[in-house]
């Protein structure tokens, strides 16, 4: 477990943490490229005993979480790591608005026999809580991706629950500032280090943590035997990247609600979702179990799908592309994404980077309004 210093702030641990403390060494965590170590102390092959690299995102996010972190090459090997814990036949509870990497993962593994997928409304906190007493993995993902639909964490993890059922919470739309599953009892965390980690839109990586010793070993385990290592270069970045989360984060955060209540109320826009607007279905309960409402908005352009891939296409600033978290706002229509189509389809789902806020709204009421509303 990596253990924060308790009279440190996560936004200060963020800056600080998985850094060289021997006198002469570099202030930063150094890039070690390395496939092998010559053999004595301890460490024999990357693949198998991690890297110094590796290590110190581990350390970062570990602390985030208080927990014991694994890095992985991209957050859908984290992803798939947890679920490589599964006996075969296993009962899998997912929520009904899930990550499409996610859906097609489950998918993949039902059509092969190897578990049965049950799907839950993430409101349904009732049905939650009854899956962890049935299932064998229970699959949280609050906010979720892209409907921003919030879920009871608090009643759902600390429900009373069946021997070996794994509770895993996808944290990347949270991250570790805005909720800590792992505080409120589940057993592992799932960060896409992709997105709020390294927050400059060029890396892949993934981070499971979990306080559960025997559960890291596994972890561990499974990333050497199925190779799911992250790169050299990309662990690198991602410390790098961490080290301004929390600023980034809050930056971000405050432009959403901006905008989220501008959308609100803009002709050209139908319904807006964000879990900070009063009208968000579950706002209540967002209030409850986060400290910030994050960085994603989701609205439905008034009209069609070409209507909605109009105001993409008059956007300057916000650039036309997927993922999230990064420094640049981003936007998307997803339904356009294979497996989406049961979404709204003219559904935009917009990340907000750190950009002046005015600017960023001057950029989409320009769009929306070129589009005729
Ligand atoms: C991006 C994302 C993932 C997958 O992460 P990759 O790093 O792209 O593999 C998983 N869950 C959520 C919520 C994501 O946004």
């Amino acid at each position: 477990m990596t253990t924060r210093p308790t009279d440190l702030q996560l936004a200060s641990w963020l800056v600080t943490a998985g850094r060289p403390s021997r006198p002469g060494a570099p202030l930063n965590v150094p890039l070690v490229p390395a496939s092998n170590f010559l053999i004595g102390q301890g460490r024999h092959y990357a693949r198998d005993d991690g890297t110094p690299t590796w290590e110190a995102l581990e350390e970062v996010v570990g602390g985030l979480e208080s927990g014991r972190a694994v890095a992985f090459g991209s957050g859908m090997a984290a992803i798939a790591a947890v679920f490589d814990q599964l006996p075969a036949g296993a009962a899998v509870v997912l929520p009904d608005d899930c990550y499409q990497g996610v859906c097609g993962l489950v998918e993949a593994g039902a059509q092969r026999g190897r578990w049965s997928v049950r799907r839950l409304a993430l409101s349904d906190t009732a049905g939650w809580i009854d899956a962890c007493r049935t299932a064998d993995l229970v699959w949280v993902e609050s906010p979720s991706n892209p409907l921003l639909g919030v879920a009871d964490l608090e009643a759902i993890v600390s429900a009373p629950r069946r021997r070996g059922t794994i509770v895993a919470v996808d944290n990347t739309f949270a991250t570790p500032l805005n909720q800590r599953p792992l505080d409120l009892g589940a057993t592992v965390s799932l960060q896409s280090a992709t997105k709020f980690i390294g927050g400059h839109s060029d890396l892949l990586a993934g981070v499971a943590t979990t306080r559960d010793e025997a559960f890291w070993h596994a972890l561990r385990r499974s990333r050497e035997i199925h190779g799911a290592t992250p790169g050299a270069l990309e662990a690198f970045l991602a410390v790098r990247g961490a080290r301004t989360m929390a600023l980034r984060l809050q930056r971000a955060q405050e432009s959403a609600m901006i905008l989220a209540q501008r959308l609100h109320g803009h002709p050209g826009v139908q319904l807006t979702r964000y879990p900070g607007l009063p009208s968000h279905p579950t706002h209540a309960t967002a209030r409850r179990v986060l400290k910030g409402y994050g960085t994603i908005i989701s609205f439905d352009v008034r009209g069609d799908a070409a209507a909605a891939e109009a105001v993409c296409r008059g956007l300057g600033l916000i650039r036309h592309a997927t993922s999230l978290g990064a420094v640049e706002s981003t936007i998307e229509r997803r339904a356009a994404l294979s497996g989406q189509q049961h979404l709204p389809p003219s559904l935009l789902r917009l990340s907000v980077g750190i950009e002046d806020v005015e600017d960023l709204w001057k950029d989409l009421d320009a769009a929306l309004r070129g589009v005729g509303a």
